[in-house]
Parts: C-alpha cells; sequence; structure tokens
C-alpha cells in the first residue's frame, strides 16, 4: 500500500511540474527558449522520479519512464533523458551489478526514441498516445524479464505489474496534458491570424478606394505625356519607370480589393477546367523562362458556382508561387478530379519547398520571402477566393522536395 501511494504522490509531482513548466512556457515566443523550458522541465522530473525511487523485495522502482517516454516521443530529448537518468541513477544509488543489464534496455529505449520521435509527430493524438503506451510496456516487459533471469520469483515482480500500472495512468495524463495544451496554442494562434486578416481587410477597403482614383488620374497624364513626340530619351525613360511602377502599385490595390469585398460579386457556373487551362497558358511565358515544365491530367470535373475571374486569379496565385519556388527548373502538375459531388484541384511543385513554420504563416498578409520582389499578398487573396466559393485547401510541404496543394469545392449540380 505504502508503495501504491509513494509512487502516485511521484506521479502528481511531475504532472503538476510539467503543468507549471508548460504555463512558464507559454510567456516566451522564442521555440529555443521554450525547448530549454521543456527539457529542464523533465529533466527534473526524471530527477523527482529518481529520489521516489524505492526497493520493494530487492527490486528498485520508479516512473522515470514516463517523463523520458513522454519526453522522447513528443519533443526528441529521449537520449538526453535517457543518459542522464542512468548518470544520475548511478549518482544516487551507485553502481551494482543489477545495473549491467538494465544498460541495453535503456540503450535500446534512446536510439528507439531518438528515431520514433520525427514520426510520431505526424501521427494523430489517438495514435500517439497508443505509441507511448505501447513502448511503456516493452520497456516493462524487459526489465519484468531481466529480473526473473537474475533469479527474482514472481510475488517479487509484483511491484514491478503496479508501477507499470501507475506508468500507464501517468502517460495517459501526461498525453492528455499535452494535446489539450497543443490544442490551445493552435485556438490562440489562429484567433491571432484571424484578427489580422481582419484589421488588414478593414484597412485596406477603406485605404484601397481613396488611392485608386488619384493613381489612375497619374497613370493617365503620364500616358498622355508620353505620347509626346517632342519628349527626348531620359525624361521618357523616366515616364516609362514611373508607368511601371504605377501598375506594381494597382497590382497591389487590386490584390487588396479582391481580399477585402467579402461577398462575391458576379456569381455564374464556370467550367473549372476551362478557367484552369486559361490561367497556366497565361503560366507559361512565367514557366518558359524557368525552364519549369507543366504537367496537366485534367479529367472533366465539372462545375463550380461563383465569380470565374475570382478563380482564376485564385489559381494563378497558387501557381505563380509554385513556378517561382522552382527558379532552377521542375514539374508543376495540376490533376483535377471529381469525389463524392466534391471538385478536388491538386498543385503540386519540385522546388523549395517550406518549413512547418513558414507553412503556418501562409496566408498572413505580407508574409513573404521574396523580398522586394513579393508583396506577400498572393495567398491571402487566394485563401479568401477559397472561403468566398466556399471551397476548403490543405497544403503539405517539405523543403528540397516541394509542395502540394489540394483545393476542394462543391461540384454544382442541376
Ligand atoms: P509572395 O509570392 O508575394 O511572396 P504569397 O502570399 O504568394 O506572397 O506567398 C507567401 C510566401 O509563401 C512566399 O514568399 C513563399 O515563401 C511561400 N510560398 C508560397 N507558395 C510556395 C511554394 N509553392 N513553394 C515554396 N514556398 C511557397
Ligand atoms: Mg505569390
Amino acid at each position: 500500500m505504502d508503495l501504491i501511494k509513494d509512487l502516485f504522490f511521484n506521479l502528481s509531482l511531475i504532472l503538476l511540474l510539467m503543468f507549471i513548466i508548460n504555463l512558464w512556457s507559454e510567456r516566451y515566443n522564442k521555440e529555443t527558449a521554450r525547448r530549454f523550458l521543456t527539457a529542464f522541465g523533465l529533466f527534473l522530473s526524471v530527477l523527482v522520479c529518481l529520489s521516489f525511487s524505492t526497493e520493494v523485495s530487492g527490486v528498485m522502482v520508479d516512473l522515470r519512464q514516463i517523463p523520458i517516454i513522454i519526453g522522447g516521443l513528443y519533443y526528441g530529448f529521449g537520449p538526453f533523458l535517457t543518459i542522464s537518468s542512468l548518470l544520475f541513477r548511478w549518482l544516487f544509488y551507485g553502481f551494482n551489478p543489477g545495473s549491467w543489464p538494465v544498460l541495453p534496455i535503456y540503450g535500446a529505449l534512446a536510439i528507439f526514441l531518438w528515431l520514433a520521435h520525427p514520426w510520431f509527430l505526424k501521427q494523430n493524438a489517438r495514435k500517439r498516445l497508443y505509441v507511448s503506451l505501447t513502448s511503456v510496456t516493452i520497456m516493462c516487459a524487459m526489465i519484468f524479464i531481466n529480473l526473473l533471469k537474475l533469479g527474482h520469483s514472481l510475488s517479487e515482480l509484483k511491484v514491478v505489474l503496479i508501477t507499470t500500472f501507475t506508468q500507464y495512468i501517468g502517460i495517459c495524463m501526461m498525453s492528455y496534458l499535452i494535446e489539450e495544451m497543443k490544442k490551445n496554442e493552435f485556438f490562440r494562434e489562429q484567433m491571432v491570424k484571424a484578427q489580422k486578416i481582419e484589421l488588414a481587410s478593414h484597412m485596406s477597403a477603406a485605404i484601397s478606394h481613396e488611392v485608386r482614383n488619384p493613381l489612375t488620374a497619374v497613370k493617365g497624364f503620364l500616358q498622355l505625356a508620353s505620347e509626346d513626340q517632342s519628349i527626348q530619351d531620359p525624361t521618357r525613360r523616366y515616364i516609362n519607370t514611373a508607368l511601371t511602377e504605377l501598375d506594381a502599385a494597382e497590382d497591389v490595390i487590386k490584390s487588396y480589393l479582391t481580399f477585402a469585398r467579402p461577398s462575391i460579386k458576379t456569381v455564374e457556373i464556370f467550367e473549372v477546367r476551362d478557367e484552369l487551362i486559361q490561367v497556366l497558358n497565361s503560366l507559361k511565358p512565367l514557366a518558359n523562362m524557368n525552364s519549369v515544365e507543366i504537367i496537366t491530367e485534367m479529367t472533366d470535373c465539372g462545375y463550380v458556382v461563383g465569380d470565374k475571374n475570382r478563380f482564376r486569379q485564385c489559381f494563378l496565385n497558387i501557381m505563380k508561387n509554385c513556378i517561382e519556388a522552382m527558379p532552377l527548373g521542375g514539374n508543376l502538375r495540376i490533376h483535377t478530379y471529381l469525389m463524392k459531388n466534391q471538385i478536388k484541384i491538386w498543385v503540386c511543385d519540385t522546388g523549395t519547398g517550406m518549413t512547418s513554420d513558414q507553412l503556418s504563416r501562409l496566408g498572413e498578409p505580407y508574409y513573404s520571402t521574396k523580398g522586394k520582389k513579393g508583396t506577400g499578398l498572393g495567398l491571402m487573396v487566394s485563401f479568401s477566393i477559397i472561403r468566398q466559393l466556399k471551397g476548403m485547401i490543405k497544403i503539405n510541404s517539405e523543403i528540397g522536395k516541394g509542395t502540394e496543394f489540394l483545393v476542394t469545392f462543391p461540384a454544382f449540380v442541376d
């Protein structure tokens, strides 16, 4: 009974510790500071577990596998936590003959955690829990077999079973805590993003209208001036440069207006394939310039209701980005198909790809990695058009391999 009490007290302590550390780490924006704090919290948890190590019928039991497995799978600290747990265990309790057989078990655990971490993060929450629980089960089974080999009787090993059971509870609670905190963070990010977008759309609606009219007047007068034959060369060049810059400014304003206008003005029924072909035709010069080969597989996938000009604008922005992501050439694939009354448009490039951080920032106003060449408005507009057309977008990307966009629209049915 004392053992169970001890284990549960130990468990509450490490849960509390992780909770506090997570609260602290939320204050920091820098990923490295957060990781450092988490690593520190997990390390402290390992120390707490070691200090609660108890010997029952000659068997030492503790809960250190919980922080090691959770820290290894969720945060990639497996080797660090495993090695420090072994070192501190020997420091606290000395190195005895029973320590030798544990070495390969913990070594294997460290390697497994290290290799499994990137794969683990890509799984869904339920699978993550199963993997964590399976890891504890395998660890405990190996320790159990090891102790049997060392000559312990089955009745003595009852404590290992009790510890395993407590570890299950601990892993479930820790996983739940981490998953919930991840969800909260995601919602908070989404809220901040939504606020930013709302602000940008209000500002853009107000400013664009005010700026557009004087710009049109300036452009008109400059065009008139350039028609004057008596103008000499440097002045003509200045006028032409001014006109090009005005065109660029107009482009930006047009993007903003598309984004700011919430409702679709023209509603018509248009064929997806036809519109996409037009977009591709207008992108051909840019693709040729970048030695990008366009590969299409477009079935007759159906019709969408909405403004086809905006639909074209949306895919122009997406595909232009794809081509720009392949400055040394590559393939741009477009594949369209119909599935359960949903039109799916899959666009994929073999370009530079993006990190998960870059991916999460897509669609933010002014987010661009292209310096002066980019406006950071393209995808913001595309996302807004997709929302207006009641569609959805999913993006996957891998650095060095490329990016894929899957856009889904409800198909028009008579
Ligand atoms: P801009 O093209 O003006 O930079 P966008 O909103 O169109 O603005 O794109 C924002 C950023 O997203 C780009 O600067 C680029 O870093 C990234 N991006 C978008 N599409 C891709 C892609 N297909 N491959 C790699 N990076 C991309
Ligand atoms: Mg762009």
